[in-house]
């Protein structure tokens, strides 16, 4: 556990007991996953709250896959605990998977049924196929439609699945997650195998169906992904949770100002004491309020070029993070 030291400081989740907050969806403690020799997953925390769209991002082979696999009771875990929808898991995985919609690792079909054939079939032979979260039988054909419909796959729904390219699957198994109309949705690399379009389009249903009221943990290697859908963000570098923060926190302004100004000796000279850092004719400026900062500047005859609050970008927060942890451990 001590892998996760410092995480979800921003957002006040920081605590591991987290058995009193009553809005998380995912919990795991120290969950474990080993291979053999290869530690997958390496006691990981998570905290997944409703409402959120989750990122799980990490290079390939740090363990993704895995612990979503084990979150939805696909493989055991080593070791730890997994709470989904407020259950155990896997032990409860009979009621809560009934809420829960999942994508993983290329959907499965049959090539020769039709897109709506396949969705029927799998709904009929999924779990409590007439239970009370909306696996009924009568209308099931009706929401194998608007499911295909909603994923962009209406006009292509009666063609067999054989001539579907890797896009159309993906949508597919997105669709067959769809079908329960689920709580919880938790894809693994959701957007694998679309063109711009296809992921633009599948980004923008994601976030429709979260503000609908679903909660979204979606796993990624592309940052770009992560950073334009999701509303908070776990990192895992070989196996370990080394970042879980909302993504405004992580972006948050610094308390520091950058100026680019093609008078920076006349600024560094009015600035007094307030310089960072000074790189040419771009300054950084201890100084949480860029206006009066501007406002000095032009009283002062400095000309300025450009002003505004210093961020940190998610791709430098990773960087950080990631190079921070020690470099002489053998990546796997
Ligand atoms: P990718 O983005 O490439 O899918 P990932 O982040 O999802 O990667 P995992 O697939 O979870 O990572 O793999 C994590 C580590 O566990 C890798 O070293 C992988 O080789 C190993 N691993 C995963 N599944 C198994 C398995 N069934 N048997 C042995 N090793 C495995």
């Amino acid at each position: 556990m001590s892998t996760n030291a410092g995480t979800d400081g921003a957002d006040g989740a920081n605590s591991t007991d987290v058995t009193d907050v009553t809005d998380v969806v995912i919990l795991t403690r120290a969950l474990r996953k080993q291979f053999g020799a290869v530690t997958a997953v390496d006691g990981i925390d998570l905290q997944v709250h409703a409402g959120d769209v989750y990122g799980f991002l990490g290079a390939n082979g740090s363990g993704k896959t895995t612990t979503v696999r084990c979150l939805l009771g696909l493989v055991l875990a080593t070791s730890g605990e997994i709470e989904v929808l407020g259950s155990p898991m896997p032990g409860s995985a009979a009621t809560v998977l009934t809420r829960v919609g999942a994508l993983v690792e290329g959907p499965a079909s049959y090539g020769h049924l039709s897109g709506r054939a396949n969705l029927v079939m799998h709904d009929a032979s999924g779990r409590a196929p007439q239970g009370p979260y909306g696996g009924g039988r009568r209308d099931r054909s009706q929401r194998a439609a608007e499911v295909l419909e909603l994923v962009g796959l209406g006009a292509v729904g009666r063609r067999a699945v054989r001539a579907y390219s890797l896009g159309m699957r993906q949508r597919l198994g997105l669709a067959a997650a769809l079908m329960r109309r689920p709580e919880l949705l938790v894809l693994d690399e959701p957007t694998n195998g679309l063109d711009p379009q296809g992921i633009r389009e599948i980004r923008e249903l994601l976030l429709r169906l979260n503000a609908d009221g679903t909660t979204i943990f979606l796993s990624s290697h592309l940052l770009a992904e992560i950073e334009q859908m999701c509303t908070r963000i776990g990192l895992l570098d070989r196996g370990q949770l080394v970042l879980q923060e909302s993504l405004a926190a992580l972006t948050a302004p610094t308390g520091r100002t950058q100026l680019v100004t093609p008078d920076p000796a006349a600024a560094v000279a009015l600035l007094d004491g307030q310089l960072e850092h000074r790189d040419g004719e771009r300054l950084l400026v201890r100084t949480s309020d860029p206006a009066s900062l501007n406002a000095r500047l032009v009283a002062g005859g400095v000309r300025v070029r450009e002003l505004g609050p210093e961020r940190h970008t998610l791709e430098n927060v990773i960087e950080q993070r990631t190079r921070a942890r020690a470099t002489d451990e053998v990546p796997r």
